[in-house]
């Protein structure tokens, strides 16, 4: 034991004494963590439901200061997934910053039933919280749902408070589940007659001067003007023609097809809100986050910053035209000189190679179902309506009454358990019964119960998917898996939610100081990120971090 005792103090005394190695003759590589240099701030960017292959389609359309530059500088992760169901945005931008599911942050939707209060809840919705910069409810947000910290809130607490946390997004949870608890501010985008930038009294009770300003200024206002394609449509060879019928529009033109007029439109489609579904409100997000590190100084000592920042026009537009539509493919060219212009002002402001940055998304999107079946690849649309009607006749007939199920969302059924108790039901009884009865329904594939959840461990596919995705207080009693490609939705556009590649696989990149030039095929899952982050900057990982730090990504 003395020995090793001895081994010990004098690894110690070497490891203490770094500036003593060059005369010990041990030449050391320091890597980032031992220099204690930090990057002064970490800027976290989650896009809207971008695909993995949208890095590659459209790649040749990019310029070498967006997208290419993170590709071309750091690391990417070409086989990087969300690991749990179900894909939607406050979920993904939940776990992403926290680096766990929402089995352990508790975000399980956007919006979802509240078994306690029986009601619908919004993630991000707060009503013991006031708006601040509108009269109107939309800035009653907080993260009061989520029930992790995030490695933002973790470098809050590791610098006493000194390193700043801010969080910007068109959509209110996209900027204030990543912002996290402890946030200096989290910004969001009212639009309607307004159009302005708004928080909560979550965080201050009053907008600062700056944001302000921003909002008096005519940067809204500005983007109210044509949409075209941004080069010529004829070389936009990685997209569907402009005109077909997977398309939903805008109010008010009757073909979904290039230019729009949106200061015309904007009357139909709620004002302000328009810019939401185009590439200008990414351009606005940018402007917005360059004028909060401009004003609130980030990155302007050694105390590391952390910025967080969701492009979310790209899921209004993707939801909008689809997939494959010139639009998505036009949001995409648009937002890489966003983020061009954004790194440029990074460079200048805090310098190249002193700031730290990941890409990555909140959830992918499906190919619109009809145009996957126009070319034959087996794809549709759920019945709900009728889904609905031969369950309850069932539920009728077996348990006298409907009322047995108290909500469905989600692809979740919520029992009414006090009143399977009073009918001297057991629980995992009913549970198996309304399992059994929904596998028979067309385009349902696979059926889990809250019971089977909660007693089996699962270590691979949809089942473990489901799994990290469930949350025992908070979600439903039965689990439905619809076929393949089937969705419930319009027929035009494309949406998310399931567990298969096309909602799960996203790009995850990084560049910047500490990150090393590469790539890797290996899998990465979205709860890594964040555990990545904090290994970088040397702080506690997340409280509920499930995910593992990518060692390999840093230098
Ligand atoms: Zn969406």
């Amino acid at each position: 034991m003395k020995n090793i005792f001895s081994v010990i103090v004098v690894l110690l005394l070497l490891s203490s004494c770094g500036a003593q190695n060059t005369t010990t003759g041990i030449k050391k590589e320091t890597s980032i963590l031992e220099t204690n240099e930090r990057p002064k701030l970490v800027v976290g960017i989650v896009v809207d439901q971008m695909r993995y292959d949208y890095l590659t389609r459209f790649g040749s359309k990019f310029g070498d200061g967006g997208f290419n530059r993170m590709i071309n500088e750091g690391f990417n992760c070409k086989n990087n997934h969300f690991n749990y169901v179900p894909t939607y945005t406050g979920p993904g931008h939940a776990s992403v910053y926290t680096g766990t599911t929402p089995k352990i942050h508790g975000i399980i939707g956007n919006n979802w039933y509240d078994k306690e209060i029986k009601e619908m809840v919004y993630c991000a919705g707060d009503e013991a919280v006031e708006s601040v910069g509108t009269e109107d409810r939309a800035g009653k947000m907080s993260p009061h749902r989520m029930q992790t910290t995030t490695f933002g809130d973790e470098n809050r607490l590791f610098t006493q408070g000194q390193g700043k946390t801010i969080g910007i997004s068109l959509k209110d949870r996209g900027a204030i589940l990543p912002a996290g608890h402890t946030a200096n501010a989290a910004y969001w985008f009212h639009g309607k007659d307004e159009g302005r930038w708004i928080s909560s009294s979550h965080y201050m009770t009053e907008l600062p001067k700056w944001v302000l300003e921003f909002n008096a200024s005519t940067h809204a206002e500005s983007y109210l003007k044509e949409w075209d394609t941004f080069y010529d449509i004829s070389t936009y060879t990685e997209s569907g023609v402009d005109e077909n019928t997977f398309e939903g529009g805008f109010k008010g033109k009757e073909k979904a097809t290039f230019p729009y007029d949106l200061k015309s439109l904007s009357k139909d489609n709620r004002g302000y809100d328009i810019l939401k579904a185009t590439p200008y409100g990414n351009s606005l997000t940018a402007d917005f986050a360059m004028a909060a590190i401009k004003a609130e100084g980030l990155g302007q000592d050694q105390i590391t910053d952390v910025l967080a920042v969701s492009f979310s026009a790209t899921d209004y537009v993707g939801h909008n035209f689809g997939v494959n539509s010139k639009e998505v493919q036009d949001t995409y060219i648009r937002l890489d000189k966003d983020l061009e212009r954004l790194f440029e002002y990074l460079d200048t402001t805090v310098g190249k190679g002193e700031y730290t940055v990941f890409l990555t998304a909140d959830h992918g999107a499906i190919d619109v179902p009809s145009y996957l079946s126009s070319l034959k690849v087996p794809a549709g649309y759920v019945n709900n309506k009728e889904r609905k009607e031969t369950f309850n006749t069932f539920l009728e007939a077996t348990y006298g009454s409907d009322a047995i199920v108290e909500n469905i969302s989600n692809d979740q059924i919520f029992l009414d358990r006090a009143k399977v108790k009073s009918l001297g039901l057991k629980l995992s009884n009913v549970q198996d019964a309304i399992a059994m009865e929904q596998l028979s329904y067309l385009n349902v594939s696979k059926v889990y119960t809250a019971t089977t959840m909660a007693s089996t461990g699962f270590y691979g596919g949809i089942e473990e998917l489901l799994q990290n995705g469930f949350n025992q207080k908070r979600s439903g009693d039965v689990m439905l898996v619809n076929d393949t490609s089937f969705i419930s939705y319009s027929k035009t556009g494309s949406t998310h939610g399931s567990g298969l590649n096309y909602d799960t696989h996203v790009p995850l990149l990084f560049f910047g100081k500490g990150i090393k030039h590469g790539e890797t095929f290996n899998k990465t899952v979205i709860p890594d990120i964040a555990p990545t982050i904090s290994a970088l900057l040397g702080i506690s990982f997340p409280n509920g971090a499930t995910g593992q730090p990518l060692g390999f990504v840093i230098d």
